[in-house]
């Protein structure tokens, strides 16, 4: 079998290693006589299973005793909704900075929800930059403050993240465990797993205790103390995606964890900047320098004659999923962990090709 060079924005590329591995306990899990997703998620054989990952993934991100790790079904967009709808106070105003179309969207929810402010905004200029850390202005009495920390889409990627009193809330969909951060500095983390963790199907939500409460008032679903308390079991999970989700991070820390992950997913950035670069303008990057995506990384050609004419000529040759988002065109290669450097690296080749073609 031929593995395709999939550049898929997401659902993306898993590791193959973990693909082998589903595969070998597809019909038989662990000798039971039924797969993993006929198991009951009340069994003995699914809970060993749904632990392991929650610890993993403690294991991997260094996660402290005063967060939980919780598993909801609706993507990370459901959390647009369900992170103001929990932590928004009538009183307060929920803040977001905006960097792209996901923390757009994310705004958007929680306007339903109540009283917001954007702290800082690169809409005006293209979404080319994250904003400088002085540009953020907090609100009073803010409940808390959202940022996307890699834009999927626009292919920008915060490398320092503000300081600050109110509770720090974190859209990771598109780079959770792609390199080291600190927890500590985050009250609320959240990410769809099918770019960097699995399949979709699967949300993971880090979370600090103390901003879980009880809230009658809220749909039991749609409170993250319903999840809290009853170890992401109140009803039936994803046991399909949790499994795969599990091994993703079993992969993770076989492969040498963060750091390791980090340097590679470095090397493979590297490559395709370089790359543009040094193309004395044929190819145009998306994001300033300064705020690159080491996960997505969007570019243009001189003209969307040529443009179009390289995403034709990367398909005929397998290249999968190289066309930007559909709001914003032009190319995009996301290269998430899983996506190995040999294929970054036939990817910086064809580019060279075609460069001295065109
Ligand atoms: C993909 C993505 C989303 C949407 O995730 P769903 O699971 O499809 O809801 C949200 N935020 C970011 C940063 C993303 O990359």
């Amino acid at each position: 079998m031929k593995r395709a060079f999939n550049f898929n924005a997401g659902p993306a590329t898993l590791p193959f290693a973990v693909l082998e591995k589903a595969k070998e306990a597809w019909l038989d899990f662990n000798g039971t006589g039924m797969a993993l997703m006929e198991l009951s998620h009340r069994s003995k054989d699914y809970e060993i299973v749904h632990n392991k990952a929650i610890a993993s993934l403690r294991n991997i991100l260094s996660i402290p005793d005063d967060y939980e790790v919780l598993f909801l079904q609706g993507g990370a967009s459901l959390q647009f909704s369900m992170i103001p709808m929990n932590l928004l106070k009538p009183d307060q105003t929920a803040n977001y900075i905006l960097t792209g179309s996901w923390s757009d969207k994310a705004l958007k929810e929680a306007k339903k929800v109540g009283s917001t402010h954007v702290a800082a905004s690169t809409k005006e200029t293209g979404y080319h930059r994250i904003p400088e850390l002085e540009e953020i202005n907090l609100s009073e009495d803010a409940a808390y403050l959202h940022l996307t920390s890699n834009n999927t889409i626009f292919g920008t990627q915060w490398h320092q993240y503000p300081n600050t009193q109110v509770p720090l809330i974190a859209d990771m969909s598109s780079d959770i465990l792609s390199r080291p951060f600190q927890i500590e500095q985050f009250d609320l983390i959240y990410a769809g797993a099918q770019k960097n963790l699995g399949p979709s199907g699967v949300t993971v939500v880090i979370i600090r205790k103390e901003l879980i409460q009880s809230q009658p008032a809220l749909p039991t679903m749609l409170n993250y103390e319903t999840f809290a308390k009853n170890n992401s079991l109140y009803n039936t999970p994803p046991t399909l995606a949790i499994y795969l989700l599990s091994l993703v991070l079993e992969w993770v820390e076989e492969n040498g964890g963060i750091e390791a992950i980090s340097k590679r997913n470095e090397e493979k950035s590297s490559l395709l900047y370089n790359m543009i670069d040094n193309s004395n303008g044929f190819y145009i990057g998306h994001a300033d320098e300064k705020s690159r995506s080491h996960m997505n990384v969007t570019f243009n050609l001189k003209s969307e004659e040529l443009s179009t004419k390289f995403l034709e000529e990367a398909k005929q040759i397998g290249f999968v999923g190289l066309n930007g988002h559909r709001s914003v065109g032009g190319c995009r290669a996301s290269i998430y962990n899983a996506v190995p450097l040999e294929h970054v690296e036939a990817l910086v080749s064809f580019m060279k090709n075609f460069k001295e073609k065109y």
